[in-house]
């Protein structure tokens, strides 16, 4: 079976590295090739994922495309798959998540509870409904890694305020902040992994760590599970999704936005649980049946993030007393080049139990540095 992959960043590279496992041909489209997905796929095709042509022409001899980030030509997959090609998720699906708009929407007509909002057309419709305030203020297409998302608590706060088409959100207080990835096969039937806890650097407003099984009355994971579930069924799409969800502190569960693909919120599956995100997407595109989504053990999950002031070739400070601990597993993405916040890598931690976690958590923070040579 062909398949491809539109995207060629981290998430496609794990992606791949799991299909080793499976008979597979794979095929990844991206315009760098020297991205992390390059070198681990059959066939790279250097182009724009964003283009009609040549989403279209790399996608028309393949049986199946899936995507790693839904900045995608949705027009030339919906195309292909008119003519046959399986598209996870689906196009109608894609469609709906590349916008926050939409994404909004598609919650209130499937009666999914997501923090109340309205839609501003530009900087004058979110300046107009100052009663609003405090709110958050998205940008409905383009936003990535928090970029596309500004807080605005005061009338101060509006030269902030983007002069496009975007969602002004109620603010939610809350208490903790989860990520359920769920899953459907071309058959309809679905599971979901065990949900995790997000922790954000309180400075930085960026992920700290992560936890999961995430740590929550039974109820309450109860009622995230059905909400996550509640976002697929609506979606009626094959396909592995990630639903990000807060819960505030009368216990509301909210959705925040979902994922209409692997998640960075699913990294620690390939080594705590007995099916990782990746594994999943795999059996539903290649027709097996779904896997085991229980884990195996609980886990952390520490970001390595380019440090401030480094910038040009990286290099890994610390990375041997890291190695050196027990049960840590350090994903290093391929990137050559590192800046300031840039994503380059990730490392898994598991045990039985969360001090050790958070410990380990706080000690690899502390230890290894992504710097420049
Ligand atoms: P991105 O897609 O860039 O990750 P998100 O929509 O997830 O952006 O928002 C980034 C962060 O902003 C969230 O993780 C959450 O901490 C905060 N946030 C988003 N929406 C709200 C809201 N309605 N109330 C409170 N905090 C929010």
């Amino acid at each position: 079976m062909k398949v491809g992959i539109l995207g060629g960043g981290q998430l496609g590279r794990m992606l791949l590295q799991q299909s080793a496992n499976f008979v597979v041909e794979t095929y990844v489209l991206e315009n760098d090739e020297h991205c992390p997905a390059a070198h681990l796929c059959h066939h790279f095709t250097k182009g724009s994922i964003r283009d009609f042509d040549t989403v279209y022409n790399f996608g028309k001899h393949l049986d199946a495309i899936t995507i790693e980030i839904e900045d995608v030509n949705i027009e030339a997959l919906e195309k292909l798959e008119s003519e046959g090609v399986k598209i996870y998720p689906k196009p109608a699906a894609l469609k709906i998540f590349k916008s926050k708009i939409l994404q909004k929407q598609f919650y209130v007509s499937n009666e999914i509870p997501s923090p109340e909002f309205i839609i501003a057309q530009n900087k004058n419709d979110v300046i107009v409904n100052n009663h609003f305030l405090p709110a958050v203020h998205k940008l409905a297409e383009g936003g990535y890694d928090g970029k596309g998302v500004e807080i605005l608590k005061e009338e101060n706060d509006f030269e902030r305020a983007f002069d496009a088409p975007s969602v002004l959100e109620k603010m939610v207080k809350i208490k903790k902040e989860i990520a359920i990835i769920v899953a459907m096969s071309d058959a309809g039937e679905t599971v979901t992994f065990p949900a995790a806890e997000m922790h954000a650097d309180p400075v930085l407003n960026l992920l700290d760590y992560q936890l999961s099984p995430a740590i929550l009355p039974e109820k309450l994971l109860w009622k995230s599970e059905a909400i996550a579930l509640a976002v697929l069924n609506g979606l009626k799409s094959p396909g592995l999704f990630a639903v990000e969800l807060f819960i505030d502190f009368d216990d509301n569960v909210w959705v925040n936005e979902t994922a209409p693909r692997v998640h960075n919120s699913g990294h620690h599956t390939i080594e705590a649980n007995y099916s990782s995100q990746y594994d999943m997407l795999w059996r539903i595109i290649l027709g097996y049946p779904l896997g085991n989504t229980n884990a195996i053990l609980p886990s952390a999950i520490v970001n390595l993030i380019g440090a401030d002031g480094f910038f040009g070739k990286a290099k890994y400070d610390g990375l041997n007393d890291v190695l050196k601990m027990e049960n840590v597993f350090v994903h290093l993405y391929g990137k050559t080049q590192t800046k300031p916040g840039r994503k380059m890598g990730h490392v898994t931690i598991v045990s039985s139990d969360y001090q050790e976690l958070r410990y380990k958590a706080n000690k690899i923070k502390n230890t290894l540095k992504v710097i420049s040579e």
